[in-house]
């Protein structure tokens, strides 16, 4: 367990130094803050979505912990190409993973998309950090649903 632990420290780490689909890419159609005062993390989320409600674009921009960032790195990898509708049952799935300890890590492992998610369902023991884990994903169903703004308090 250790070294598994070890090894979901280093991708969320990769994650957190180098950041997937980081910045303000042209053309895109929603948008949205996040604000987690408790930690300090704020982070904007773009998204292009087009006309049949697929996400064709999805990145962000801002500061916070490793935690956050790297959330909101995974989260961009994983919406994209994804429709709205798929993006927010995502959400709901990877919600249910870090706040609910009954849920089976080696279950989730087996959807193809929760699998990438499990390195950080370390943080249900701290629900602090559960702010900071799912910030991102808040704001990106805020932005698919024509909400600026949204916060963890
Ligand atoms: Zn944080």
């Amino acid at each position: 367990m250790d070294e598994l632990r070890e090894l979901y420290q280093e991708v969320i780490l990769d994650h957190g130094r180098n950041p997937r689909n980081f910045g303000h890419p042209d053309g895109c159609n929603r948008q949205a803050d996040g604000d987690n005062p408790l930690c300090g993390d704020q982070l904007t989320v773009y998204l292009k979505v087009d006309d049949a409600g697929v996400v064709e674009e999805v990145a962000f921009e801002g500061r916070g912990c490793a935690i956050s960032m790297a959330s909101a790195s995974m989260m961009t990898e994983l919406v994209k190409g994804k429709t709205s509708a798929q993006a927010e049952a995502l959400f709901d799935k990877f919600h249910h993973l870090v706040t609910d300890d009954t849920v089976d890590l080696d279950m989730a492992a087996e959807d193809e998309d929760l699998e990438k998610l499990v390195v950080l369902s370390g943080v249900r023991q701290f629900p602090m950090r559960v702010k900071c884990a799912t910030l991102p994903w808040h704001t990106m169903t805020a932005a698919i649903d024509g909400k600026g703004t949204v916060t963890t308090e």
